[in-house]
């Protein structure tokens, strides 16, 4: 696959007007938007206030979909983690450091004691003055509109700083007066950012500037060049009701599937425990929800397939009302692409990101498919084996077909077997009060960094804050930011792995660091009644990549807010963190993590090689799936026609996966990411996993805990944020420009990706 780098400046063309002219979004104030990511690693969010400001429009109100800033646990699993949690547990303790001196941070601690009239008042005055920001911009002559003049960037930091703590309380607060507060002051936000994409008055004066920041001839320095690029060429666009409803319709599905006892046989007793009893016509019935916790152990280890298939069915069509939906959004998008001049809306929305253009997508995802497909192949077949031999031995019918309720059942059952390696074993070794520290340890030696912890107010008494300084710190110059761990499972809190930036990092007018904040979320594990908390090893992973998207959000070091740390091209923000997940591949980290939660004893070399060895167990089907999403996406995006949706979604996942759906479901409907920021954005968890490899394999990969190298990481790759191109980050971190060798060689053993 080709990865070069493009020299794509962008500059105010009579497009760029055009676009404003008709409405569909002035120049934003661009704010690059957050990422989620691949199935079981979590995500970096971000806040509506970027959003509306987010690079070209395209993501605007989608970048912050409800379906990532809101809980999706059922209330049955949430009460089920409270009365089972002691609440002693749900604070983790960290050694202090004892040879360090007693430091102030020179910006205090934010607050978190907001009432919900505070935070609806407190938004409406940032809206407000931000209006007025604005109205003081557009009464600008064109004449007096320069670079200083606009100003905007120091506006917005301000704005994001107040109004992303207060539309972060939904997520945390056990308070539903302030999370309904908090809910709402993100609606304002986001109508005050429909409100700010319409104003042609301030459109124009930031044309104007352009213009005579040029005849003036001031040099720009690199960071200021590349606000002033993006700012004039940043579009947005209304926002879009379709996608609005289509995530609350996401975020509600509360649909049920209801089985007997026996046909859950094989699912482990403490799920089935979770499922709500409820009596029928004399017959006991268990209603599994659609949320992932409840309905996934169901697709690995229910034995009867006549189960999984209805499961599978029935999570399939959960959103079919969506469906219409997104045919709407799609038929609205092509309008809008058409309006653009643009040939695709795929090649609207990859214009600003690392890969340009819609046709390096298809090429990427071409060239990958086709080097999946022989990998996968082969593993349908070992598996499709297996279940022909299970359904042999237990006298069931066998029409030689693979289905996609068997994949999850016979990938956990290969692994088992040719591994013997047992998920729940392994658990054993990984205690949440163990591993968290552990992990922030390594992190604290490889990058230079101090974690004190801070006693003071929070959101709730699970939440941890902590003080993060340099290593070795004499003075508050020494600040880098706080930090705050949110990592047990409560009612009403959002319900998977997320890092909020809060508070970004920036110079203000007077010369001063404005000093960042990173927020992780997380719902780690619980404990039962005679084993403390212990984490899986997918666990693990998560928490350590989650803690890579905090690392970024402090160690960034850039004068613009919008630059900082996270906000980096949408198919670059997951590759650091990528990269680290290799980190809980590595024998040496597994064994330093790990730790018995009886015996205190760390992993078994033995143990710690089966691991490793299942990290690559069907990987072909795995990320042909991946593909089939990706594809879906960058094909209904880059169509000139509507289609039929359904049986395109069906069709390209037989054709792809190489597994056989059954009825033909809406699915298409629960694709989030397509109205959640992710439109012909797809692509970009399997990309970002390029630089991901390249960086681990050319660097880390000799000495993985190396504080030299990790030094190396900050300067490169952590410090500049979004302030320049990525490219540029990752040749220097490299020492070159970067390539696909190292990913090939991950995925097909050689880097040409060819079985030779
Ligand atoms: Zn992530």
């Amino acid at each position: 696959m080709s990865l070069t780098a493009h020299a794509g400046v962008l500059h105010l063309s009579p497009l760029a007007r055009r676009r404003a002219l008709l409405g569909w979004g002035a120049l934003a104030i661009g704010f690059a938007a957050h990422h989620t990511s691949l199935s079981s690693v979590g995500h970096v969010v971000t806040n509506p206030a970027h959003a509306w400001r987010s690079i070209a429009g395209y993501s605007t109100i989608r970048a912050v979909t409800p379906f990532l800033r809101r809980p999706l646990t059922a209330p049955s699993q949430t009460s089920r983690f409270l009365s089972s949690r002691p609440p002693a547990q749900s604070v983790i303790s960290f050694a202090k450091s004892h040879n360090m001196p007693q430091l102030t941070p020179p910006q205090p601690a934010p607050s978190w004691n907001h009432s919900a009239e505070d935070i609806t008042r407190l938004t409406k005055e940032a809206i407000e003055k931000d209006r007025q920001l604005q109205d003081k911009i557009a009464a600008l002559s064109h004449d007096q509109c320069n670079f200083e003049s606009l100003a905007l960037a120091d506006g917005e930091a301000i704005f994001d700083s107040i109004t992303e703590p207060l539309s972060f309380y939904q997520n945390v607060s056990p308070s539903k007066e302030i999370r309904d507060a908090s809910n709402n002051a993100e609606v304002l936000v986001r109508d005050f950012g429909v409100e700010s994409s319409m104003r042609l008055d301030v459109f124009e004066a930031k044309a104007a500037a352009e213009k005579n920041i040029k005849a003036s001839g001031r040099e720009l320095n690199p960071e200021e060049q590349r606000l002033d690029r993006k700012e004039l060429t940043d579009l947005k666009k209304e926002l879009s009701q379709v996608c609005l409803e289509f995530s609350k319709n996401f975020n509600e599905e509360n649909g049920v599937v209801s089985f007997t006892l026996e046909e859950l046989k094989g699912i482990p007793a403490d799920v089935i425990s979770g499922y709500t009893k409820r009596t029928v016509d004399g017959k006991e019935l268990y209603d599994v929800t659609h949320k992932t916790p409840d309905i996934f152990p169901l697709f690995k280890y229910a034995e009867a397939p006549e189960t999984r298939k209805k499961a599978h069915e029935s999570y399939e069509a959960r959103l079919e009302i969506n469906a219409p939906l997104l045919t709407r959004a799609l038929d609205l998008r092509r309008k809008i692409t058409v309006l653009l001049g643009y040939k695709t809306w795929a090649d609207y929305v990859t214009e600003v990101k690392m890969v340009k253009n819609a046709a390096n997508v298809e090429t990427f995802l071409n060239d990958l498919e086709q080097k999946l497909r022989p990998v996968g192949s082969k593993e349908r077949e070992t598996l499709l084996a297996l279940k022909q031999a299970e359904h042999k031995e237990k006298n069931l019918p066998f029409d030689g077909e693979f289905y996609i309720w068997d994949y999850r059942y016979y990938d956990r059952k290969f692994i088992e077997q040719s591994l013997s390696l047992d998920d729940s074993l392994v658990k054993e070794y990984f205690p949440v009060s163990v591993v968290v520290p552990t992990i922030l340890e390594i992190y604290q030696n490889l990058l230079g960094v101090r974690f004190e912890e801070v006693k003071g107010e929070t959101w709730h008494p699970d939440a941890q804050m902590f003080a993060v300084w340099e290593e070795g710190a004499k003075d508050e110059s020494g600040f880098v930011g706080y930090c705050y761990l949110d990592l047990f499972p409560r009612e009403f809190k959002y319900s998977h792995a997320a890092v909020w930036p809060l508070l970004p990092g920036y110079a203000q007018h007077d010369g001063k660091r404005s000093y960042p904040l990173a927020a992780m979320v997380a719902n780690l594990a619980k404990s039962t009644p005679d084993r403390p908390a212990l984490m899986r090893h997918d666990d693990v992973v998560t928490f350590f990549h989650e803690m890579g998207h905090v690392f970024h959000g402090l160690l960034s070091h850039t004068q613009f807010s919008r630059f900082h740390g996270t906000s980096v091209a949408r198919d670059f923000v997951e590759a650091p963190s990528q990269m680290l997940e290799n980190w809980c591949w590595e024998p040496r980290v597994l064994e330093k993590m790990s730790s018995h939660y009886e015996t205190k004893k760390p992993l078994s070399a033995e143990l710690i090689e089966k691991i490793v060895k299942s990290r690559y167990v069907n990987v072909g089907l795995f990320y042909l799936r991946q593909l089939f999403f990706a594809k879906f996406d960058l094909k209904v995006h880059t169509d000139q026609e509507a289609t039929d949706y359904t049986a395109l979604w069906n069709d390209l996942r037989t054709a792809i996966s190489l597994v056989k759906g059954g009825k033909p479901g809406a699915g298409q409907g629960s694709f989030g990411h397509i109205v959640g920021g992710y439109d012909a954005g797809y692509y970009g968890y399997t990309y970002s996993l390029v630089f991901a490899a390249d960086m681990y394999a050319t660097v880390f990969k000799r000495d993985p805990l190396d504080p030299a190298l990790g030094q190396r990481y900050r300067e490169s790759i952590l410090k500049p944020g979004g302030s320049r191109e990525e490219t540029d980050s990752l040749k220097e971190f490299l020492g070159r420009p970067s390539n696909s060798d190292a990913f090939m060689k991950e995925l097909f053993g050689n880097e040409s990706g060819v079985d030779t």
